[in-house]
């Protein structure tokens, strides 16, 4: 249980979205532990304004700066302070809330999660992308600011939970789980016609479109086995991913002696963000308690890079390192929004995020300001790659 004592202030960025209110979920049902400091959101207006009521938000921001006066709007007479543009989401972060969940998708919750890590917060992670895009950035700012870092990815989070921080050389590998997403036995034929309708419809996660798409392609795992580089000290080699359809298995760490230590869980992010929110400690949590009984069964295999090309594209790139996963993370955010958009196939995604890549080497992700400048240029390129295909 959360020690009863002062209560912890919280700040959510993509409150809003599937992680974002899931955050809320918790929140609501823990109205005595948390009190809420600022909110954000892209567009929704009305959505975030009715959270901020409710939660007595002291900040409230919108991403789309068009849609600031409509949410001033929203809260007038409320006493609730509200911004506008990409900066107001780095204010949100930076006002002085104990713990951040970081839920704004893509590149964009790079500059928010930096905002939240600066000034030392515990900072909640979902945002996988600003770890992709500027790992190596994200991670020196959290040693130099003693920010703590909470991953919230299921299999991060999972992993977090089981391994040794203070004896790593312990540990022999992570054994990333992967559902296999909605296209796991498909041939490649019929991936070739599938329809954005059938690439969102996850089998066992309920996320966002973006995180969807990617679990259709596999390049969410790909984009993970990034993220885990640099979330523990094991380097890529040691990182193994595994299909586990169920998804119960949430990843796990495999240590010298032969032991292999897991955490399971229904597929609920209830459950990771409830770890983070109460961290160290322990909170209730309202998922599904797993039934091992009824569950009967848990399968693996090993993932066809064959026809989910995705997994060794984002390999290569992390072995390519410098900023080979920054534009890996562009040029996909780019292609993920043309395929919604139905301007181009599905495996058109992963191709042009692999001709991207294949046309900006040799490019360095040092600073930030490298990271945006290589950034931009893997989106034209994409967009540009994205009009030929289309
Ligand atoms: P979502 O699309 O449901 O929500 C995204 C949130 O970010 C919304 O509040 C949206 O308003 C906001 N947002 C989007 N673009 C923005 C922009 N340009 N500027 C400001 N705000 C913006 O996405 P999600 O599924 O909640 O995923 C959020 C992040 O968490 C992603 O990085 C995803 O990879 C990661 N994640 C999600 C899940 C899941 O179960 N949904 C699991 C693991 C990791
Ligand atoms: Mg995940």
């Amino acid at each position: 249980m959360v020690a009863a004592g002062p209560l912890r202030s919280v700040t959510v960025l993509g409150a809003t979205g599937s992680v974002g209110l899931n955050t809320i979920d918790l929140l609501r049902r823990n109205r005595d532990r948390f009190r809420v400091e600022a909110l954000t959101a892209h567009r929704n207006t009305a959505g975030l304004a009715g959270l901020a009521r409710e939660f007595g938000a002291r900040f409230v921001a919108v991403g789309d700066e068009s849609c600031y006066g409509d949410l001033r709007q929203e809260l007038a007479g409320t006493g609730i302070e509200v911004g506008g543009g990409p900066q107001a989401l780095a204010d949100a972060a930076a006002r002085p809330a104990e713990w951040v969940m970081s839920a704004i998708t893509g590149a964009a919750g790079l500059a928010p999660t930096l905002a939240a890590i600066e000034r030392g917060a515990m900072v909640a992670l979902a945002n996988k992308e600003a770890l992709v895009c500027a790992g190596a950035i994200v991670m020196a700012a959290c040693a130099r600011s003693g920010s703590i870092l909470l991953p919230v990815d299921s299999e991060h989070n999972a992993i977090h939970q089981v391994f040794d921080f203070k004896n790593p050389e312990r540990v022999e590998r992570l054994i990333l789980t992967a559902s296999g997403g909605p296209f796991r036995n498909r041939s490649r034929q019929d991936m070739a016609a599938a329809t954005p309708e059938q690439a969102l419809a996850h089998p066992n996660w309920s996320m966002g479109a973006k995180i969807s798409i990617d679990s259709a392609t596999m390049m969410n795992k790909g984009l993970e086995l990034i993220e885990a580089s640099h979330l523990f000290p094991v380097p890529e080699p040691r990182i193994e991913i595994v299909v586990h359809p169920e998804s119960v298995i949430h990843s796990m760490v495999a240590y010298i002696d032969g032991s292999v230590l897991a955490q399971l869980g229904s597929p609920d992010m209830r459950t990771p963000i409830a770890y983070t929110l109460a961290w160290p400690d322990r909170m209730a949590g309202p998922s599904a308690k797993l039934d091992f009984v009824q569950q009967k069964s848990l399968s693996f295999e090993s993932p066809d890079e064959q026809r989910f090309s995705a997994l060794r594209v984002a390999r290569d790139a992390l072995r390519a390192g410098r900023a080979a996963p920054t534009v890996l993370n562009a040029a996909n955010e780019v292609a993920v929004r043309g395929f919604l958009d139905r301007r181009i196939g599905f495996l058109d995604i992963v191709a042009i995020v692999e001709e991207t890549l294949e046309r900006l080497v040799g490019h360095s992700a040092d600073s930030l300001e490298e990271v945006h400048a290589v950034d931009d240029e893997a989106r034209s390129t994409a967009e540009s790659l994205m009009m030929a295909a289309a």
